[in-house]
C-alpha cells in the first residue's frame, strides 16, 4: 500500500501540519483530516519503498550476455 502525503490547507493539528496516511491505492483522497476534521490536501505520494529497484536492475542477466559466441572457439 502506498503512503501519501496530506498537507493542512490552514493550520496543522496534533498531527503535525504534514502528515502522511497509508491508503489503498484506489481509495478516495482525502479532503479533511482524520484526526481534525480540517481541509488538507494530498502533496505528492511516495513510492513504496518495497521495491528495490536499483538492486534488481544490477542483477539483470541481459548484462552477462555480452560475450563471445561459442561458434568462435574450435
Ligand atoms: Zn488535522
Amino acid at each position: 500500500m502506498p503512503v501519501y502525503e496530506y498537507e493542512h490547507l490552514g493550520r496543522g493539528c496534533g498531527r503535525g501540519k504534514r502528515f502522511d496516511i497509508r491508503q489503498e491505492v484506489d481509495a478516495k483522497r482525502l479532503t479533511d483530516c482524520p484526526a481534525c476534521g480540517r481541509p488538507v490536501h494530498r502533496i505528492f505520494s511516495l513510492v513504496n519503498v518495497n521495491t528495490p529497484k536499483t538492486n534488481s536492475d544490477l542483477k539483470k542477466p541481459g548484462l552477462h550476455q555480452a560475450r563471445a559466441p561459442r561458434q568462435g572457439r574450435l
